[in-house]
C-alpha cells in the first residue's frame, strides 16, 4: 500500500534538467531534521505546451534519485488529469491529482442527491467538530445547495479513480482530488461535506487540494489577509482530522497547496498550526523551477544573458497570448513592464534581480517575474539552445534551484533556522 509520507513537497521542472537540484533541498531539510516526500508533479498542459511526455517525468525521478542514492519514498504525480487526459500518465505516474473543478456546480442525479442528503441529516441544525471549539449552524437547504454543487464532481472522480485503479491496481498508488482551479473558495463546511462525498464514492484519498480565500497567483506572494487565512486553514485542518475519524478516511489524510511556491506571507501560519495540531502538508511549487533557470542564467551574463533577455523582450511582443491561458492566476501591470531598449541595458545583477522574489530588494518586479513565470513556451521553441546553456551554466542554475526550494520553501515552513 503507497501511503505519502506526513510531509511532502511538489517539485515542478518544466524542462526536466533540475532533479537533482530539487532533491539536494530535500536531502538538506532531512539532514536538519526534517523528512519531505518529493514528488515531482507536471500537468498535462504543461506537457503540451513543452513537447514532454509523462515518462520523461518518471526517468528524471529516478535518475535524480539514483543519483543521489536516496533511499526514502518518492513519487511522480500526474498533476490535474481528468477523464479525458488521464491515459498516458497511468503506466508511468503513482501519484495521482483527479481534478474535477470542471464539474462543480453542475448537478448529479436527483436520486443520488436524495441519497446524500439522507446520509447526512444528522448534521442538519449544527455542525459540531468534536473536540474543539468549531461548530457551523447548518440547514436542510444549505446542505442540499451543496450537494447539488459539490456531488457530480465527486462522482465524476470516483469514475476518474476507478479507471486509474483498475489498470494500477488497488493501493498501488496516491490518490489527490484536487478542487482548486475555481472562482468561489470552498468554505470549511463545504469541505466537511465534500470528505463525506468522497468517503460514500469510496476514493482512498490522501490529499485534497481545496481553493482557499485570498489570490494564489502563480510564481508572487499570496494577495489577500495572511490572517484570515490563517483562520480558514485552522479551521480546515480540524474538519478534516473530525471526517478521517467520522467517515474511516485514510489517516493519513491532508491538505494539499496548490500554487504554494512564494506564498511567503502564509509559510509561517501553516508552519505553526500544522505543529500545534500534530498534521501534515502537500505543498505544489511548480512553476518556480524554470523562473530559477532564468534567474541562474541571468547571473551567468554572456549569452544565458542575453537568452533570458530575448525571452522578455519577445514575451512582451506575445503577452496576450502567453497571458491567455493563465489569466485567473496572474495579475501583471503592463504599466510597470519596462521597454525592450531600457531591459537590453541591463547587466546581470539587475535583471536576476528584477525578477528573484526577495521582497525588499528595490530591484524586484512582480509585473517581470509574472510574464516571465508564463513565457516558458518561448523557451521550448528554443529548446536546442536553452538546454546548451542550462547544462554550460549548470552550477550557476542548480545553486538558484536548490537555493530557492530550500532556502525560501522549505526553511520558512519548517521553521528551520
Ligand atoms: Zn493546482
Amino acid at each position: 500500500m503507497k501511503i505519502l509520507g506526513k510531509y511532502s513537497i511538489g517539485l515542478g521542472d518544466r524542462f526536466g534538467h533540475q532533479g537533482s537540484a530539487q532533491l539536494k533541498a530535500i536531502i538538506t531539510a532531512s539532514e536538519k531534521g526534517i523528512d519531505i516526500t518529493p514528488v515531482w508533479n507536471k500537468s498535462n498542459r504543461e506537457h503540451i505546451i513543452i513537447g514532454s511526455h509523462p515518462l520523461d517525468v518518471r526517468n528524471e525521478a529516478d535518475s535524480a534519485i539514483r543519483s543521489a542514492g536516496f533511499k526514502k519514498p518518492y513519487f511522480v504525480d500526474a498533476d490535474h488529469i481528468n477523464i479525458d487526459t488521464v491515459d498516458r500518465f497511468i503506466e508511468c505516474s503513482d501519484f495521482f491529482t483527479i481534478d474535477v473543478a470542471s464539474y462543480i456546480g453542475k448537478k448529479a442525479d436527483e436520486e443520488e442527491v436524495v441519497e446524500f442528503l439522507s446520509d447526512v441529516e444528522k448534521y442538519t441544525g449544527e455542525l459540531k467538530i468534536t473536540r474543539t471549539k468549531l461548530s457551523f449552524k447548518t440547514s436542510k437547504s444549505q446542505i442540499k445547495q451543496i450537494a447539488e454543487k459539490y456531488l457530480f464532481a465527486i462522482i465524476k472522480a470516483r469514475e476518474i479513480y476507478r479507471k486509474i485503479e483498475k489498470a494500477k491496481g488497488i493501493g498501488n498508488f496516491i490518490t489527490e482530488v484536487s478542487i482548486d482551479e475555481v472562482a468561489q473558495p470552498q468554505t470549511p463546511m463545504e469541505l466537511f461535506f465534500i470528505l463525506r462525498m468522497l468517503a460514500s464514492e469510496n476514493i482512498p484519498v490522501q490529499t485534497i487540494a481545496p481553493k482557499f480565500s485570498g489570490k494564489f497567483n502563480k510564481g508572487v506572494d499570496y494577495v489577500g489577509d495572511p490572517l484570515l487565512f490563517a483562520k480558514e486553514f485552522e479551521s480546515d485542518i480540524l474538519v478534516i482530522d473530525y471526517a478521517v475519524k467520522e467517515f474511516n478516511l485514510p489517516d493519513n489524510l491532508k491538505m494539499s497547496i496548490h500554487s504554494g511556491s512564494d506564498k511567503f506571507a502564509l509559510y509561517p501560519h501553516i508552519g505553526s498550526i500544522i505543529k500545534r495540531y500534530d498534521k501534515g502538508i502537500h505543498l505544489k511549487t511548480a512553476g518556480t523551477t524554470w523562473l530559477e533557470e532564468v534567474i541562474g542564467l541571468a547571473e551567468s551574463g554572456g549569452e544565458g544573458l542575453d537568452f533570458v533577455k530575448e525571452i522578455y523582450i519577445k514575451s512582451l511582443e506575445k503577452i496576450e497570448e502567453l497571458c491567455a491561458l493563465y489569466a485567473d492566476v496572474i495579475d501583471i501591470k503592463v504599466s510597470l513592464l519596462p521597454a525592450k531598449q531600457e531591459v537590453s541595458e541591463w547587466t546581470s545583477d539587475k535583471f536576476s534581480g528584477s525578477i528573484k522574489h526577495i521582497p525588499g530588494n528595490s530591484d524586484y518586479n512582480p509585473n517581470i517575474r509574472q510574464l516571465i513565470h508564463v513565457a516558458y513556451k518561448l523557451a521550448a521553441l528554443q529548446m536546442k539552445d536553452y538546454f546548451r546553456l542550462l547544462e554550460n551554466n549548470e552550477q550557476a542554475v542548480s545553486k538558484c534551484v536548490y537555493e530557492n526550494i530550500y532556502g525560501r520553501h522549505i526553511c520558512p515552513l519548517f521553521d528551520i533556522k
